[in-house]
């Protein structure tokens, strides 16, 4: 198709991505009256931010002494010293604004006897700088999210946002000195290409756990707008941190949120012991989740794993009784007795690692511009390109997200990236022509999978689960420089079999199946970008755990990673470690 017979749209500003990052920033340019547009692959409301259970952190001292400097404190501990202290001191302070803000645009959340904001105690969360257990984490029951986003579309729907709903983004479209200038987008419907032409552009295309077999994530995830900002030549930040949270249910990996261990459940190994005791003495249960995962782990390959083959471990919640269960973990029991047959309310549930969260992402300052060393050396802003949610690298969340860290996230820079769109469009008033070779490149790829419509090569199901598959064998919980490159090698096939895949003739008319391959292509980067990184960070660091290099060493790793998609090529930049107004927290031992 010639770029000429292709529809076009213009906006103020593009939003990629449905999710609470992306309808966070989006109900902050509709409320300021930009034209704005808001692209997703689902429903909004299908977006992952739908399933966060636990809730959300801030520090409002509802049910303890609290307040943000403690979070800050927590945050930058939980992240091994990796996160940037300006950032986190932003986000911490920002947090119970927002969350009364939240309140006031409709999130029913749960409420105290007095009718303030029920908290509940999560993981990695102290008073005073790493004393008692905090209760920090603003709850809607277990079922947060799904609270959230609801709120959040309606206040997008009230203010006017225009929705593009089933609309599947290909790729960005860059102008001369590479200003992004929108993106070519596709009708999953109608298969029809859109061109949509933005003064400013946001990703806000969420994480990419389906990279590994066993996730808590939608089969959404796929890491879009983290491979649509590789092809632009922006790198990714600190792809080797991948959360794994500590209770998916076993051998499925659906997520039984942390807030059940800030309930009072605990975790027992075939002896029936509580092991967290030995491996984390204050904080136990709620230690932070690195430390977590990688004790069930060793419990199990010390063979103190439970069942039959010895290969999970039990999460008890029967002691909390059925009135709190069902008042406080309903969706809990739900996921656990449609998944395993098992009520909770009577025996515990069998539980495993699971991947969970992308920390690293897509570079950005605190305003959510997308900010990268430049082909010149200097490190500046990508003009009209904004980045915000998990697929972003702000970053807060370091070398590991706190529990209730994320939805945080996606509200308070969701708001910040609005904001500063907002000036940049008070002073870029006009949409500038678009360049025919970059529209031309987002149409090549399309059409490069219009070709493959029959013959008997490869499914694309199949090469996911494989590359699923390998990434859980070579880049998991444990990782040691052999398998890591051996990962590398095998995730370099993968890419090359993707040459070989056919989509199948009656795909043609629903033209789905185009755009799970096209998934694949974008997942195949990701995990490129993570196991190259991985193997390339010779030290532990809290979700990166190396056993060939089981220390944390500042000295040579105190600094981010950068991957470039062209050569697989690795650069590193320094942490920021000096906050916006208080004293920066020099790295310390990391003990619970
Ligand atoms: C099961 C689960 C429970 C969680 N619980 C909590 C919790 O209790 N507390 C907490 O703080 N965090 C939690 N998290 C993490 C948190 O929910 C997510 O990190 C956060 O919601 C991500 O929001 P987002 O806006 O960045 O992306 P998402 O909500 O994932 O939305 C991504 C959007 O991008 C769109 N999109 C993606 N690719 C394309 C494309 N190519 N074209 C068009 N649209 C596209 C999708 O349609 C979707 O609208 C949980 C996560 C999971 C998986």
């Amino acid at each position: 198709m010639q770029v000429g017979q292709i529809e076009r749209r213009k906006f103020d500003t593009l939003v990629i991505g449905a999710g609470g990052g992306g309808l966070r920033a989006s109900m902050q340019l509709a409320q300021a009256d930009a034209d704005v547009a808001v692209v997703s692959k689902v429903f909004p409301t299908r977006s992952h931010t739908v399933a966060a259970q636990g809730g959300i952190n801030a520090a409002l001292a509802n049910v303890m002494p609290d307040n943000w400097h403690w979070h800050m404190y927590d945050t930058i501990k939980g992240s091994d010293y990796l996160g940037d202290q300006d950032a986190i001191e932003y986000m911490c302070r920002a947090a119970s604004r927002l969350v009364i803000e939240l309140e006031h645009a409709g999130v029913p959340f749960s409420r105290l006897d007095d009718g303030s904001i029920y908290q509940r105690p999560f993981g990695g969360q102290s008073q005073n700088f790493g004393g008692e257990q905090a209760a920090r984490t603003c709850a809607a029951a277990d079922r947060t999210g799904h609270a959230i986003l609801h709120a959040l579309y309606q206040q997008n729907i009230r203010a006017k946002t225009h929705f593009f709903d089933e609309y599947f983004a290909l790729d960005l479209i860059k102008g001369e000195d590479d200003q992004v200038l929108g993106a070519v987008v596709l009708s999953i419907a109608t298969g029809e290409p859109l061109i949509i032409e933005a003064k400013t552009t946001l990703l806000a295309t969420g994480g990419a756990g389906q990279i590994f077999r066993t996730n808590t994530n939608a089969m959404i995830n796929t890491g879009d707008g983290l491979a649509m900002a590789l092809r632009a030549d922006i790198p990714l930040q600190d792809m080797e941190f991948f959360q794994f949270h500590p209770t998916g249910i076993a051998g499925k990996g659906m997520l039984i949120s942390e807030g059940v261990r800030g309930e009072g459940g605990y975790l027992l190994n075939a002896d029936g012991e509580r092991f967290m005791e030995r491996y984390a003495p204050n904080a136990k249960d709620l230690a932070s989740r690195d430390v977590v995962s990688r004790s069930i782990a060793i419990e199990i390959r010390e063979g103190r794993g439970c069942g039959p083959n010895r290969d999970h471990v039990l999460l008890k919640v029967d002691h909390l009784g059925a009135d709190v269960i069902k008042k406080r973990l309903p969706g809990i029991r739900d996921i656990a007795m449609t998944f395993t047959h098992i009520d909770p309310i009577e025996a515990p549930i069998p539980v495993y690692p699971t991947a969970h969260y992308t920390m690293g992402g897509i570079p950005t300052n605190r305003f959510g511009q997308v900010v990268a060393p430049m082909r010149h050396g200097a490190e500046e802003a990508t003009p009209g390109l904004y980045a915000v949610g998990e697929c972003a690298c702000v970053s807060v969340h370091g070398a590991n997200r706190l529990g209730g860290n994320s939805l945080l996230d996606i509200v308070v820079f969701g708001r910040a990236a609005g904001n500063h769109i907002i000036e940049f469009l008070g002073s870029n008033r006009y949409h500038q022509s678009l360049p025919k070779r970059s529209v031309d490149q987002a149409l090549a790829r399309l059409a490069r999978w219009e070709r493959k419509g029959s013959g008997d090569g490869e499914s694309v199901t199949e090469l996911r689960a494989t590359l699923q598959q390998t990434m859980e064998e070579y880049c998991g919980v444990f990782r040691t420089d052999d398998v890591l490159q051996q990962g590398v090698e095998k995730v370099l096939e993968i890419e090359q079999r993707l040459e070989d895949v056919t989509i199948h003739d009656h795909s043609r008319i629903f033209n789905t199946a185009r755009i799970e391959a096209m998934e694949l292509e974008n997942l195949i980067d990701n995990a490129l970008a993570t196991v190259v990184s991985a193997h390339a960070r010779q030290e532990s660091r809290s979700a990166h755990s190396r056993v060939d290099f089981p220390e944390r060493d500042d000295e040579h790793w105190l600094k981010h990673s950068l991957y470039y998609k062209e050569g697989q090529r690795l650069d590193y930049k320094p942490v920021r470690m000096k906050p916006l107004s208080v004293e920066s927290f020099p790295p310390k031992p990391r003990v619970y």
